[in-house]
């Protein structure tokens, strides 16, 4: 069965597109059956894996006002992986959700019949506790959350911890921490490295070891359509995200390794 993972922060452009998009390509390197749904109609998951947004129909839309079923709605990628697409569509969805009933099930309903098909489900959240980021919470096994190492981080975390308390409470007592992820890490602030140790502090283990580090071919790729893995395998962001794909393989099977992510010399470059 399928692990559902919701990759969320309502803080926004903290690398949860570019971790969903590029966590998907390389778990699916690594031989996982891998589905990526993209939540947020700014649709930016979808075109990062080269699937046009205007031709891409049906999308996650359709799903979630129960007008098309998900074996119609995927599209593979020629990464390996299948996608869930979005448009701007989406963004309506809030408003005609109100109208359905068991409006934050949608997605999770959606899902039940495909969870056999993949090992990875991931779903590429909004920056707003929306309707549809509440589909998604509604719908994982657990959230991954990406944030950079800075102050406001810590506070946005608060925010977060406090939103997953109400979804337990409210919509799906069995949802967890998967995982807390550094993103763009700058090992040269001060800052980043007190913020670094400071969620370890607080979060212990499920902060990912490996670190994924500020690397310009990232913020490259998307616009070629490709993941990282895809576009520069050898850059230090293909590398990283290969890093984390790869330990959370570990974490599921009980392998304990020395990860190369972890100790990744984390310089960064331009
Ligand atoms: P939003 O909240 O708007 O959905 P997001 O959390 O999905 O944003 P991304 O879109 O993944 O964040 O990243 C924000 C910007 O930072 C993008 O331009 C992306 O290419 C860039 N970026 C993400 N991660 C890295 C990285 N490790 N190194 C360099 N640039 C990065
Ligand atoms: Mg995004």
């Amino acid at each position: 069965m399928a692990k559902i993972l919701a990759v969320t922060n309502q803080k926004g452009g903290v690398g949860k597109t570019t971790t969903a998009v590029n966590l998907s390509a390389c778990l699916a390197t690594l031989g996982q059956r891998v589905l990526m749904i993209d939540l947020d109609p700014q649709g930016n998951a979808t075109t990062g894996c080269g699937v046009f947004k205007r031709e891409a129909l049906p999308t996650v839309y359709q799903i979630l006002i129960g007008r098309s079923s998900l074996a119609d709605a995927r599209i593979a990628t020629e990464f390996g992986f299948d996608i869930l697409p979005a448009n701007r569509e989406l963004a309506g969805a809030e408003v005609e959700l109100i109208e359905v009933g068991s409006r934050e099930y949608r997605l999770r309903d959606a899902l039940a019949s495909a969870a056999g098909d993949y090992d990875f489900i991931l779903m590429d959240c909004p920056p707003a506790l929306n309707m549809l980021t509440v589909n998604g919470l509604a719908a994982a096994q657990a959230v991954m959350i990406p944030m950079q190492c800075e102050y406001y981080a810590l506070e946005g975390l608060t925010d977060l911890v406090a939103t997953l308390k109400k979804v337990r409470a409210n919509l799906n007592p069995m949802l967890e921490i998967e995982g807390l992820l550094r993103t763009m890490f700058d090992p040269r602030s001060t800052l980043t490295q007190q913020v670094s140790s400071e969620l370890e502090g607080h979060f212990g283990d499920k902060v990912y070891r490996t670190i994924i580090p500020r690397n310009v071919r990232l913020a490259e790729a998307p616009s070629y359509g490709k993941p990282v893995i895809a576009f520069d395998r050898n850059s230090r962001g293909a590398q990283a995200y290969l890093s984390l794909a790869q330990e959370m393989l570990d974490r599921r099977d009980g392998v304990v390794r020395a990860h190369a992510g972890e100790t990744a010399d984390q310089g960064v470059d331009a």
